[in-house]
């Protein structure tokens, strides 16, 4: 198998499927398209019914990372009918996708340490990598089981490891936008392994990345804008999300940033922009300009997803509802943005939507995250205007299943909409 950022097939290990597009279009068909969701496409993205308006936004659901991914699944599964076939975690962040994977007799391999356990896997079976992709600890492992890969990285993850492996090449430590506990930002983070003395750091929003700064301004003997951990709290603050060894003393000096790929891009950028700023002025623009980089890497689908779904609130709408699984990053970030203006609504799936009793089970867009009801939820009667998005992992059946809810409850037979 060649390391984990080559493109080079080998027998053992695929990174471009192989050649069965054709044979599991329509399997694929079957289980996520949607004829809601085609209706709205049609229709410029409204459909509108007596007194009740759904906008969908002009870019949701399904990325091209994600629709490769699965593609790539079901034709590994058409291709080993008789083997037996592994997945790493979960293939996306999508609980009906995985069950269909399920379904199909993938079995999925459960996380261990900051990997997966791999000791059910032989050397005749097949595994598949998620379009997070995995760990270069995951990947030596795999390599020594013998296995065929299927690796469905997404190419846009990718790059962010080239980034990250660039920064540590370089000896810079890699700052990343993100979650320490997502897939994508362990494998990306595990990237500065491959040099030596590499090191990461991740902070999930401003407030942990103002702690790096306040900490790097105080140690340059400057005066930061808010009172700086200790060393001590400082480590322990981020004792999960730092690789091994990790000095703030002596690995602030020089900093890369970089991002979880679906990440909200406007706090990325605001963090990169910080965090440059915050080193000029503990060291002085010449040192900044010659230890400092920062790279927006966050994927031109979320970017569109984000960007589509501000467009959609400079519209009327009374509520939003945003589907998509409760640990996708991406549609956290969707419905964190929708929170700022309207109302909002995420689910994880639309059977969340209760339409007999005019109920919705949510997810709450704050600090917790805590699951939700409410009932009654929409009101039956009068003008109602509902923006519609989801998350890059999100099929278009699951979409229109919660279109269609959101009409019953307001008296429309779905099946009757044309
Ligand atoms: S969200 Fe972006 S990085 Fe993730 S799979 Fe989709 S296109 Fe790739």
């Amino acid at each position: 198998m060649p390391d984990s950022t080559s493109t080079t097939p080998t027998d053992s290990y695929v990174r471009k499927g192989f050649g069965l597009k054709a044979e599991v279009q329509d399997t694929l068909a079957a289980d996520y398209t949607g004829h809601l969701v085609d209706l709205l496409r049609a229709r410029e993205y409204a459909l509108e019914v007596g007194d009740t308006t759904v906008r969908l936004a002009r870019e949701f659901g399904f990325c091209y990372g994600v629709e490769r991914a699965v593609d790539y699944a079901y034709q590994t599964r058409r291709k080993f009918p008789e083997r037996r076939i592994f997945l790493a975690g979960e293939i996306i962040h999508n609980p009906h996708v995985n069950e269909k994977l399920r379904e199909m007799g993938v079995v999925f391999l459960a996380a261990s340490g900051k990997g997966f356990d791999y000791a059910p896997v032989r050397p005749e079976d097949v595994v598949i990598l998620p379009a997070f992709g995995v760990t270069i600890q995951d990947f030596q492992v795999l390599r020594e089981r013998g296995c065929v890969v299927v690796d469905t990285t997404c190419g846009s993850v990718l790059n962010v490891w080239k980034r990250v492996e660039a920064y540590a090449r370089d000896g810079f430590t890699s700052l990343i936008h993100g979650k320490y506990y997502h897939e994508e930002t362990r494998a990306t983070a595990s990237q500065v392994e491959k040099y030596g003395a590499g090191q990461y750091l991740v902070v999930r929003d401003m407030g942990e990345a103002e702690l790096v700064m306040d900490y790097l301004e105080a140690q340059a003997g400057g005066t930061p804008p808010r009172a700086p951990l200790s060393r001590a709290a400082f480590l322990e603050k981020f004792a999960v999300a730092a690789s091994d060894g990790f000095d703030p003393d002596v690995h602030l000096a020089r900093i890369g940033v970089a991002n979880q790929t679906t990440m909200l891009a406007r706090e990325s950028l605001a963090i990169g922009a910080a965090v440059g700023e915050a080193m000029a002025r503990a060291r002085g623009a010449a040192y900044r300009d010659a230890n400092f980089r920062t790279f927006d890497t966050i994927c031109s689908a979320t970017q569109d997803r984000q960007d589509a779904v501000a467009e959609l609130l400079r519209e009327p709408l009374d509520l939003m509802v945003v589907v998509g699984g409760y640990n996708s990053s991406n549609t956290i970030s969707l419905a964190a943005l929708c929170a700022e203006q309207v109302p909002t609504y995420h689910i994880a799936d639309p059977d969340e939507i209760d339409v007999d009793g005019n109920g919705v089970r949510y997810r709450r867009i704050d600090k917790h995250h805590h699951e939700d009801t409410m009932q009654p939820w929409l009101p039956t009667a009068g003008v109602l205007r509902v923006g519609i998005t989801a998350g890059a992992s999100t099929p278009n059946n699951k979409i229109g299943d919660a279109v269609a809810r959101i009409f019953a409850i307001r008296g429309v037979d779905p099946a009757g909409i044309r």
